[in-house]
């Protein structure tokens, strides 16, 4: 579809952007949908601004990512509960004028665990950051037992307090095992890619390793979960989740199934070449 004076923008926005694989997703989507849009990226550490921004041009849909997902909550004028809950809005639906914030992260989490038995088991979410909110809202609402970790203890008390749980320090992880392992922190992120969140002795036979990292597509905690034996879930799915999710909201309407995930895989395969 050619651009033209009716054509709608959306944008993501954050600071950093430029490894954002938000407009090459959604770009796609407006193709195959045939929705006359599009996305593109605006870095600025001032959120202000960038709000003021999408009221004004308007921007129609705005994708948000770090480190502005908590700050925008009070520049908005409705937020959405669940976004609320979890406090981190990903998501900015322009109606009108008026400003409505989401967490569509969580709707990707929900289908990237959606073959997985969360109810009565144990769970260990690495990392107390906005996504790991997102992982704790989810793993609540299944009733799992939630166990978090992060290098900053007062920020897994705090998960703990909202979403319930047992926040543990380095030394009580020792010898642990779980049936689902979350990394829900940068660990194992492009370029530290030996790194890996949890020792291989913790995974186990027949678990679920959830990684929220996709750069790169195959993590080391990914490859040792699968040498171990474990369901291994990439975070690829929820990137692809959240983001139809998105244009749902936006839109008002189903988005069917296309190969948005090997779009992806080959753009990061790109990368690394
Ligand atoms: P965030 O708000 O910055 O949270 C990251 C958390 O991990 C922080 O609490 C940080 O602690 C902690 N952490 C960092 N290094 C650690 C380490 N070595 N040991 C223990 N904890 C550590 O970031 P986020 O938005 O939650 O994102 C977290 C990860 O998920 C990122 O890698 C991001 O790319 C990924 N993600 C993926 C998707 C997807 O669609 N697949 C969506 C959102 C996020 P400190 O505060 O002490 O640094």
């Amino acid at each position: 579809m050619s651009i033209s004076a009716h054509t709608k923008l959306t944008a993501v926005i954050g600071n950093p952007i430029g490894h954002s694989l938000s407009p090459l997703l959604h770009n796609d989507i407006y193709a195959r949908e045939e929705v006359d849009a599009v996305m593109l990226a605006f870095q600025n550490p001032n959120i202000a601004e960038l709000v003021a921004a999408i009221r004004s041009l308007p921007i129609h849909l705005t994708a948000i990512t770090l480190p502005h997902k908590e700050s925008v909550i009070p520049l908005l004028d409705e937020v959405d509960a669940k976004a609320l809950a979890i406090g981190s809005v990903n998501t900015v639906v322009n109606t009108n004028g008026k400003l409505k914030g989401y967490n569509t992260d969580v709707v990707g989490i929900a289908v990237a665990l959606k073959d997985a038995a969360l109810k009565g088991k144990s769970v260990l979410i690495f990392g107390a950051g906005g996504a790991a909110r997102a992982v704790a809202y989810h793993m609540k609402e299944s009733g799992a037992k939630i166990h978090s970790y992060d290098r900053t203890l007062k920020k897994a008390q705090l998960l703990c307090e909202k979403f319930g749980g047992t926040a543990l320090e380095a030394a009580a992880l020792n010898g642990m095992q779980f049936d689902v392992i979350v990394n829900a922190s940068p660990v194992g992120l492009h370029p530290n890619t030996d790194a890996t969140p949890v020792p291989k002795e913790m995974i186990r036979k027949g678990g679920v390793v959830f990684d929220l990292v996709y750069n790169p597509l195959e993590t080391r905690l990914m490859r040792e979960a699968r040498e171990v034996g474990a369901q291994v879930i990439s975070g690829l799915t929820m990137l692809v989740e959240q983001a139809l999710e998105q244009e749902r909201l936006w839109l008002g309407r189903e988005i069917g199934n296309a190969p948005y995930y090997v779009l992806l895989e080959r753009e990061l395969n790109k990368q690394h070449k």
